[in-house]
């Protein structure tokens, strides 16, 4: 898989899964911006990375503002004069069973989540049609396809994320530009630490290759669809879930 010289915006980069995406995308020689609220801990990885021989940008971004989102694509161009890929992978979680759910917590999940990915996509795209190529990589989740307890707002999220992947996909095909969406199991990050660890080992045992996913795993799935050999795959949804739902 060739990424060399690519650049490459990974949102939520700062921790779990968008750390790894970093790390992968810098061992293959592609410029990668990082962006993410937590600006303390980008700067430290901005450091490991370009320790590395990487070329790592760090901004701190809030995806769901807009305006902020539009300035950071103006800075990469700045700095890079293009945008081969994003990877839209900031998320949350907040759960609730559904009577107990408040509205901060639907809300929250729903402006990350899907506005966030909404800004980014949009502000990129422009950038994308432009140019005449590009990628656009959406986090989904194998919750988003088969619902989970405790997570209306989430589910909700990443079934919509899908349903903007298919979008863009038949929008953007025509202008070089493919999208694709990675639907990841249970995967080790700080974002499943919170849940109970009776709930992780069922997932475990559920998946036939029986194991917990790892970031790595799903770095490698965005390095391949991101990459050249990926050329015909657009408006897809890529499960790497171990199996878990078969
Ligand atoms: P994570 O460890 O919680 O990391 C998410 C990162 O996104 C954090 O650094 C977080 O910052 C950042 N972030 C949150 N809100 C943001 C915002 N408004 N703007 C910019 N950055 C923001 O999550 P993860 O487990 O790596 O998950 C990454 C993605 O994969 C998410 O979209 C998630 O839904 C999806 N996914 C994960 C799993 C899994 O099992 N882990 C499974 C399926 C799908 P703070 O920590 O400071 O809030």
């Amino acid at each position: 898989m060739n990424l060399k010289d690519k650049v490459v915006i990974v949102t939520g980069a700062a921790r779990g899964i968008g750390e790894a995406v970093a790390l992968k995308f810098t061992k293959k020689e592609a410029k990668v911006v990082l962006v993410d609220i937590d600006k303390e801990s980008i700067d430290a990885l901005v450091k490991k990375l370009n320790s590395m021989g990487g070329d790592a940008l760090g901004i701190k971004v809030d995806v769901t503002k807009k305006e902020a989102v539009e300035g950071m694509v103006e800075k990469v161009v700045e700095k890079f004069g293009k945008i081969d890929v994003i990877i839209n992978n900031a998320g949350i979680t907040s759960d609730a069973k559904l009577v107990k759910m408040t509205e901060d917590q639907f809300d929250k999940v729903i402006d990350v989540n899907l506005k966030g990915t909404y800004n980014c996509a949009q502000a990129v795209a422009q950038v994308m049609e432009a140019q005449g190529y590009g990628v656009i990589l959406n986090a989904s989740s194998v919750v988003g396809i088969y619902g989970n307890f405790g997570q209306t707002n989430y589910a909700a999220t990443k079934w919509g994320v899908i349903g903007m992947t298919k979008s863009w996909a038949k929008e953007l095909g025509k202008k070089g530009i493919r999208v694709n969406a990675v639907a990841p199991g249970f995967i080790l990050t700080p974002m499943t630490e919170k849940m109970p660890e009776k709930v992780l080992d069922m997932m475990k045992k559920k998946a036939p290759i029986n194991r917990l996913g790892l970031p790595e795993d799903i770095a490698n799935a965005y390095a391949f669809l991101a990459s050249d050999e990926a050329s015909f795959i657009t408006g897809t949804v890529l499960s790497v879930d171990g199996g878990l739902v078969l």
